[in-house]
């Protein structure tokens, strides 16, 4: 599942690799990341116009088209993109190809078939999903007492939930969670009231540092994800209890445990982490 790293990495080599390309055509091979549209409208509304630049906002890819449009990709559980700088044959996953000029591709990949596609005006962005997020993370207004205050706002909540809640912080999934509360010694299931300041703020600077470096390892490749080229990230390799349930804990040895929190499995060592502190 790509979350803010993952989707970061793939924003900064598309910036670098379609900036100023021109849609001469794309075409469909299956339809679910449409949800409804017509494939031949989004065809030719895209055609021709020129890729101004690429964005992310949260876990969302958007296009700024020379149409004033703006096209949004959300790749959800499996979708990819990749880049060619020659024509490629599309396999059983290829779900849509555009076809850039100097014969440049990009390929839409999506084993699941959940990820999605959108093409709006840049005057509808007030009503588009992706401005509704919370802040992001790596954006220069996120400090300290900014997120004192949105914890503030939401004092039932248990930590995690509140993390993982886009309307609150944009970008966190499950991986990047669980790894910034075990750095930062705070029990996954904590309601955001009984934690003390040393702790949020432990929390939030563990938040921040846990993106830097999942984007510096080109994020976390487990089974699906994969950059623009089609290569893996390497942070999979420095998660500490992500996926290594009864494994020992890398700082004390006890078996890290796994729980159903905020509807997700959660993995976290009940020993660095106590519920009651
Ligand atoms: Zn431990």
């Amino acid at each position: 599942l790509p979350e803010l790293p993952e989707v970061e990495c793939i924003v900064r080599d598309l910036k670098r690799n379609v900036t100023g390309r021109t849609i001469t055509g794309l075409k469909f091979l299956f339809y679910q990341m449409l949800q409804g549209a017509k494939a031949e409208e989004f065809s030719r509304q895209t055609r021709g116009k020129v890729i101004e630049d690429v964005e992310r906002k949260g876990k969302y890819i958007l296009f700024s088209l020379s149409s004033n449009q703006i096209m949004e990709i959300h790749l959800r559980m499996t979708g990819r993109l990749f880049f060619c700088s020659a024509p490629v044959n599309p396999d059983k996953y290829t779900g849509a190809i555009f076809y850039l000029d100097r014969n440049a591709e990009l390929h839409f990949q999506d084993i699941r078939k959940f990820g999605t596609f959108k093409l709006y005006g840049t005057r509808d962005l007030s009503n588009s999903k992706p401005f509704l997020l919370g802040p992001d993370p790596l954006c220069e207004a996120f400090v300290l007492e900014f997120f004192l205050e949105i914890l503030h706002n939401s004092p039932k909540k248990t930590i995690k939930a509140f993390l993982l809640d886009q309307r609150k912080i944009a970008g966190l999934g499950n991986i990047y969670t669980d790894e910034a509360l075990f750095r930062a010694g705070v029990h996954p299931g904590r309601r955001v009231n009984s934690l003390n300041l040393q702790e949020k703020k432990r929390i939030f600077y563990t938040v921040c540092s846990i993106l830097q470096e999942g984007i510096f390892f080109k994020g976390t490749s487990f089974s699906d994800y994969r950059d623009l080229w089609g290569g893996r990230g390497e942070f999979q390799e420095r998660l500490r209890v992500y996926r290594r349930g009864k494994e020992p804990c890398p700082n004390c040895g006890t078996a890290i445990e796994r729980k159903i929190l905020a509807g997700r499995g959660t993995y976290f060592c009940p020993c660095c982490q106590p519920f009651f502190s």
